[in-house]
């Protein structure tokens, strides 16, 4: 039998209910804020990330599907190598959103010079080939926000005040997920404290591991985020970008954390925050879960240049993601859950296959009035029926016997109770529509 790839899951019942439950909180606050959902298809050319996302980042040297159709696969292995292949013929599954959001918004030219800022979300499957664990997965979710042509810092303090209120929303207790945020300042100071940090990890090469050596050249400020205690130690003296940014960075992080102050949202200032992907300027924050043990639930930045390196006009922009797999299990290290039970239902049953059709048209008119009907369609005997009933969760369950089909009628039956009435058939939708909200 196929199984499943490793680090992918099936969404189904309460599990899906919860991813379910995670858009449609998304929809109603995001809406409040004036954001419209957009959906970008999940294989976009190569380019739409390496230009985005950046060529020296994990996500796109190691962690990136590449897309191959079975013709172009055989012609690969004809030629020996895809040196030949258009840029078209380069094809990615999205391993996060914002690079594929921008692209859309420069095609489809949604931020037309001067215009209203675009304001969209988004609820996708995202995918990366990393090592399977807990919380990491290669087919992950992520429910996201990207908000371009607002230069303003109220916007960042917007985009943070909106993802605590979405993880408040989602049942988590403010008090116990902790908001690290930073300036990862722009192209006017970053590159000096880029190499900055370059000579400090030269300088301390003998002291750090072979992939923070090799991220001095590629991309030395990664080496914030290495995973390996020691190195963390010693990075914990190199410059700090706080300590190196111009006057305008300084000023709008300054103004972002006093929007911040001014609404009362609890933060703590990371200087050694860097995130992964090489578009993020200014302003960047992530979120953990205290004591969850499954890392960061979500984050995200401004993103200045991405529109520009997406081949647009130049055109701010911030954004954050949030990871659906990762905040079901957050929440339920602290007894909490995204789960839901199914919605309330009704079963119609028949006392004989005399009185099968009954149960049809009944059924029908149930559904037609937007009540969640179910019926035994394996010939079952009424005990049995009732067995299925309660197993499905049924609220109420409706007996068409000879008797009430013959005066037209039914028996509404209370499944949990088991208390019955008998009532005419013109009136059960009406009850039952009534009996179910
Ligand atoms: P990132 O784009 O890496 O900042 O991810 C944003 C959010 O997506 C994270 O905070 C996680 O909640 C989630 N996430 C990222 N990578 C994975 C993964 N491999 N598996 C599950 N969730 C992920």
């Amino acid at each position: 039998m196929a199984q499943r790839i490793q680090g992918t899951e099936d969404l189904y019942g309460g599990y899906m209910r919860g991813w379910q439950h995670i858009q449609d909180t998304a929809r109603e606050l995001f809406g409040t804020y004036g954001f419209d959902m957009i959906e970008t298809p999940a294989i976009e050319q190569v380019d739409t990330f390496v230009h985005g996302i950046g060529e020296s980042t994990d996500v796109v040297r190691k962690e990136m599907f590449r897309v191959f159709s079975g013709a172009l696969m055989e012609r690969l292995i004809g030629a020996g190598g895809e040196g030949g292949l258009k840029a078209k013929q380069r094809m990615a599954l999205r391993p996060e959103g914002t690079a594929g959001v921008v692209r859309a918004a420069v095609e489809d030219k949604l931020v037309s010079q001067g215009a209203a800022p675009v304001k969209l979300w988004y609820a996708e499957a995202m995918f990366r080939g990393e090592r399977p664990q807990k919380g990491r997965l290669r087919q992950f979710h992520q429910v996201g926000i990207e908000w371009m042509g607002a230069p303003d810092p109220a916007a960042d303090a917007e985009c943070v005040i909106v993802l605590m209120e979405y993880f408040r929303l989602l049942g988590f207790d403010p008090a116990r997920l902790r908001l690290r945020i930073n300036s990862m300042g722009d192209a006017t100071c970053r590159p000096a404290y880029r190499e900055k940090v370059r000579d400090f990890i030269i300088a301390h090469a003998h002291e750090l591991c072979a992939d923070c050596r090799e991220r001095a050249d590629v991309n030395p400020l990664r080496a914030f985020d290495c995973k390996v205690d020691h190195d963390r130690e010693i990075m914990a003296h190199a410059p700090l970008v706080t300590d190196h940014l111009c006057d305008t960075c300084a000023a709008h992080y300054a103004q972002v954390k006093c929007y911040l102050d001014e609404a009362g949202v609890a933060y703590v200032e990371d200087p050694t925050l860097v995130r992964g992907l090489d578009y993020y300027t200014r302003t960047v924050f992530e979120v953990d879960a205290l004591d969850s043990g499954v890392g960061a639930i979500g984050g995200g930045g401004r993103y200045d240049d991405l529109v520009e390196l997406e081949g647009g006009r130049p055109t701010p922009g911030i954004g954050f993601a949030v990871g659906f797999e990762r905040i079901s299990l957050a929440l339920a290290a602290c007894g909490g859950s995204l789960e839901t039970k199914p919605p309330a239902c009704v079963y119609v049953a028949c006392a004989a296959p005399e009185q099968r059709d009954a149960v049809f048209s009944t059924s029908l008119a149930l559904r037609r009035a937007g009540v969640r009907t179910e019926a035994d369609y394996q010939g079952r005997s009424l005990k049995s029926q009732f067995k299925q009933a309660d197993r499905l969760g049924a609220r109420l369950c409706v007996v068409l016997g000879a008797d009430e089909v013959a005066s037209g009628t039914a028996t509404l039956r209370d499944m949990q109770t088991h208390e019955q009435v008998r009532l005419p058939l013109a009136e059960l939708v009406a009850t039952v529509s009534q009996r179910i909200s």
